[in-house]
C-alpha cells in the first residue's frame, strides 16, 4: 500500500517539555516557552515535527481560518 503524507497516515500530537526536544536547534520558537508539541508517526514512531505551543496554536488558527474560509476565492 502507497504511503501518503499528511494526517491521514497517522500521526498524533504530544506534549513534551523543551528539554525533550528532539531538534532543539530547530524549534519554531522565539517566546522561551518551555513546552513543545511534537507530531509523531504512527509508522516510523518518529518525531516528524516540533513546535512551541504559541506557533502550535498559531498553525492551528491559520488552518482552521483556510477551512473556514469563504469559496469566493476559487470562484472569482
Ligand atoms: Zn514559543
Amino acid at each position: 500500500m502507497e504511503q501518503v503524507g499528511g494526517f491521514q497516515s497517522g500521526f498524533h500530537a504530544k506534549k513534551v517539555k523543551r528539554e525533550a526536544a528532539r531538534w532543539p536547534q530547530f524549534l519554531i520558537c522565539r517566546h522561551d516557552c518551555q513546552e513543545i508539541i511534537q507530531l509523531v508517526s504512527h509508522v516510523s514512531g518518529e518525531v516528524e515535527f516540533e513546535l512551541c505551543k504559541i506557533e502550535a496554536e498559531r498553525m492551528a488558527r491559520v488552518l482552521l481560518e483556510a477551512v473556514n474560509e469563504s469559496d469566493s476565492c476559487l470562484t472569482s
